[in-house]
């Protein structure tokens, strides 16, 4: 019998875009402007959402 699981769930993470520093060099030119990724925190939340299915595996005679 297949058993299907729905799921979603928020997962905080460190953002990649600035490596956590909330901010990122300017371009072209000196000086820093906000990461526009994670407006500045360093952090981004991530949101998961979808299913799991479950059936039986294997013993097939
Ligand atoms: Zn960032």
């Amino acid at each position: 019998m297949e058993k299907c699981r729905a799921f979603s769930y928020d997962k905080i993470e460190v953002c990649r875009n600035c490596n956590s520093e909330g901010r990122i060099p300017e371009d072209g030119r000196p000086g820093f402007k906000i990461c526009p990724i994670c407006c500045g925190s360093g952090l981004v939340k991530k949101h998961y959402e979808g299913t799991v299915t479950m059936e039986p595996y294997g013993r097939e005679e």
